[in-house]
């Protein structure tokens, strides 16, 4: 190389060092290493670039989907969730608590898909369902069992000016169910179901993602999965972000959130505040990390290298895999210990509907009722036994004995979001009923019983889906003896039923 070109080499790489900066992690992204029968290359794949336009509260994307027909037969076409066009009008928005949502007004959001392609070439596509909410895909050609074939999608997005899983709100954007997600195809077929506007109405596939998220340089970016790098160029910020076995990807952007980390086992827990305060911050934190070496311990062992508690503009708490959204609000000592009871049940989601999979249309009380049992379980360990009864009496057993004879319910746990008449029956039933079916096991046969039923069922489910059916086959075999009597009175309100 001759000097001046070294001299011109020098001078780029200065100007490259000035204009961008990256930032690289070590933090492995699965820390597990039994991926219960499943092969990382034998599942769906989603590729997404993404960037955020704050200014227009819009984003566009590509994305790339490797789908793999595990479906047992030949498909001539694949179906998609296009959830953010239930937020086009406020009749069909799924807003969880109307007149907070509402405070600022309504502004509508959607996704708008400008280009499909199939194997490389552009594709027929109907967008139809509740709200046009769902996306069929034809393939072309039909697409044999076991094998795979890439769908690219090109879409732009408009978030909603809503406190809720998709919008904005004063300070942050919340990408909650913002993309096109394959719907899972089971026993039953296609499962087409709208946004409904109660409950967690998702239900979806283990999959593998790589998401690049650029955003203007001064906002950050808490997510799913791991974020690998972090590259600052020309006023923008590019995020590399890895996620291994989970069935969903959501992130949120602030450009006030104060990071703060701790360990939990090998796991990084990563607190993202909108606000300094550090007695909250620490019983956030704190609750994260006893939670997740709890669970470790008596359910098996979360299986990836981050988690990330997101403090944002959110009704109550929700739960994605590897990140929940917890209310900003909750910060404030008003709510008392309200904060650690939601981050505790949130990311007990993590094991419950996060690793073991349910239908959460028609089976919300699987992975519902076991978090909210295993805040008592949290409490019970944490706090001692007697703290464990009580925070069972009343947050689950003097509520409802309180509101049975209140509200109109037929008590069958056990029915589609479609069936339940509002939050109150659906709360009643999928939430407390479902935790005291569960405290049922432990009044006769122990609490040693409960966690050895749980750690068998998240250790057989890992990954994979189960069913009401599932879970009380190990029920059944833990305890040797029949659950068909404990079920009718609990699960199926005294009706006939049978599993
Ligand atoms: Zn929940």
């Amino acid at each position: 190389m001759k000097r001046y070109n070294k001299y011109i080499v020098l001078l780029i790489i200065l100007v490259l060092l000035l204009t961008s900066c990256s930032i690289t992690n070590k933090i492995p992204t699965l820390i597990v290493e039994d991926y219960n029968g499943i092969k990382l290359d034998g599942i769906n794949k989603y590729e997404i670039e993404v960037e955020l336009n704050p200014h227009n509260k819009s984003y566009s994307a590509y994305q790339k989907v490797t789908y793999v027909n595990s479906t047992g037969d030949k498909l001539e076409e694949v179906y998609f969730h296009l959830y953010p066009n239930a937020y086009k009008k406020v009749e069909t928005a799924p807003i969880l608590f109307n007149e907070e949502a509402l405070s600022r007004g309504y502004v509508p959001g959607y996704i708008e898909i400008e280009e499909i392609r199939v194997g490389g070439k552009e594709a027929r596509y109907l967008i139809g369902g509740q709200g046009d909410t769902i996306l069929k895909v034809d393939l072309l050609s039909p697409l044999e069992s076991g094998e795979s074939i890439e769908i690219e999608l090109k879409y732009e997005g408009k978030l909603p000016l809503n406190i809720d899983r998709f919008g904005y709100g004063e300070d942050v954007f919340n990408f909650g169910n913002w993309y096109p997600v394959a719907s899972v195809f089971d026993d039953s077929g296609w499962n087409l179901d709208p946004y409904y506007s109660l409950g967690d109405p998702f239900y979806s596939d283990i999959a593998n993602y790589d998401v690049k998220i650029k955003v203007p340089e001064d906002i950050i970016v808490a997510s799913s999965g791991n974020i690998i790098k972090e590259i600052k160029e020309g006023g923008k910020k590019v995020y590399y972000i890895e996620g291994r076995l989970i069935r969903d990807f959501a992130w949120v952007a602030s450009e006030d959130f104060l990071i703060m980390e701790s360990y939990a086992g090998d796991t990084l827990v990563k607190l993202y505040a909108l606000e300094e305060d550090e007695d909250a911050a620490k019983i956030a934190m704190d609750t994260g990390v006893k939670s997740i070496e709890l669970f470790n311990a008596l359910f098996g062992p979360y299986p990836y290298g981050v988690y990330s508690i997101v403090m944002t503009e959110f009704p109550t708490g929700m739960e994605y895999p590897g990140i929940v959204f917890i209310n900003k609000e909750y910060y404030d000592e008003d709510y008392g210990e309200y904060l650690e009871q939601v981050i505790v049940h949130e990311t007990a989601h993590q094991w419950w509907y996060g690793v073991v999979g349910n239908d959460q249309i028609d089976e919300a009380w699987l992975d519902e009722s076991l978090a909210t049992y295993s805040e008592v379980i949290y409490i019970h360990n944490i706090y001692g036994e007697g703290a464990g009864e009580d925070y069972y009496k009343y947050n689950c057993q003097l509520p409802y004995e309180y509101m049975i004879g209140r509200i109109e319910t037929d008590e069958v746990i056990i029915k589609s979001l479609e069936d339940f008449k509002g939050w109150d029956e659906y709360g009643l039933l999928v939430y407390t009923k479902g935790a005291m079916f569960i405290n049922s096991i432990k009044e006769e046969f122990g609490i040693d019983t409960v966690y050895e039923i749980l750690k068998e069922y998240y250790s057989r489910y890992r990954f994979h889906f189960s069913t009401t059916e599932d879970f009380i086959r190990v029920c059944e075999e833990v305890t040797n003896s029949s659950f068909q009597e404990r079920l009718n009175k609990w699960i199926y309100g005294d009706k006939e039923g049978g599993v």
